[in-house]
């Protein structure tokens, strides 16, 4: 079994998700051959030193599970794409950049965390492109700990807001972006998380079926996991 989740959005004030995730861990991840985590694990991400709650727990139950043998893999998301190196060392997850694409029972299949489908939204993607330069980052990451961890409150808020703000419309995905890279990654199956709006939408691509699932984000009742396969396999 192939399984696919996203947008935990893990903090320290949500301790009820972090409790179904890791009963996920410990239980039906470990009956996969490989875990993808497409984005937004974490709610916040302020840099791999930081190990306060509930990261440094969450990173000790994916080193668990890696070491069992599954595979998991991740994808940065808006929210926790300054995940790295050493994050992945100490957990034993490959990370895998923002366009993956995967073999998925003998369709190839792009996997991406959905803010750049977003291309609608042009302020956030000005944002994005900026703070994915080694420059802000090198920035960012100078700031002690608890200032970053101070920032990170500040922008979530902020962030609930804006939100708020935004059309239902600017927050989805764009079709004719959606179309266009998957034209470009010469896939028919597209798997991204992001935009909380779970869903398989069936469409025509240049004369092709073509599928997009859209993942579920996770909340006090726990999260979906879209899974692909046989048990044994
Ligand atoms: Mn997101």
């Amino acid at each position: 079994m192939i399984h696919f989740i996203s947008d935990l959005h893990l903090s320290f004030d949500k301790p009820k998700i972090t409790h179904h995730f890791t009963h996920y861990l410990q239980t039906q991840a470990r009956q996969a051959k490989a875990v993808y985590i497409l984005g937004d694990l974490f709610d916040a991400w302020v840099g791999d030193d930081d190990f306060t709650s509930p990261n440094g727990h969450i990173r000790r139950e994916l080193k668990k599970l890696t070491d069992s043998g599954v595979e998991v893999y991740l994808q940065r998301g808006n929210r926790d794409f300054l995940i790295s190196e050493r994050f992945a060392r100490g957990t034993g997850v490959t990370l895998l950049d923002d366009y993956a694409i995967i073999e998925l029972e003998g369709e190839k299949t792009l996997l991406t965390h959905g803010d750049l489908l977003c291309s609608d939204d042009i302020a956030y993607q000005a944002f994005r492109s900026k703070s994915r330069t080694l420059e802000w980052q090198q920035n960012v990451l100078s700031k002690p700990l608890w200032q970053r961890l101070l920032f990170a409150r500040w922008y979530r808020i902020r962030s609930f807001f804006h939100k708020q703000q935004k059309s239902h419309y600017v927050m989805d995905v764009n079709q004719m972006t959606v179309e266009k890279v998957m034209q470009q990654h010469g896939c028919t199956r597209l798997i991204h998380g992001h935009t909380h709006r779970p869903a398989l939408h069936k469409f025509n691509l240049n004369g092709q079926k073509a599928q997009r699932f859209a993942l579920s984000d996770w909340n006090n009742n726990g999260g979906e996991v879209l899974s692909f396969g046989a048990k044994n396999e």
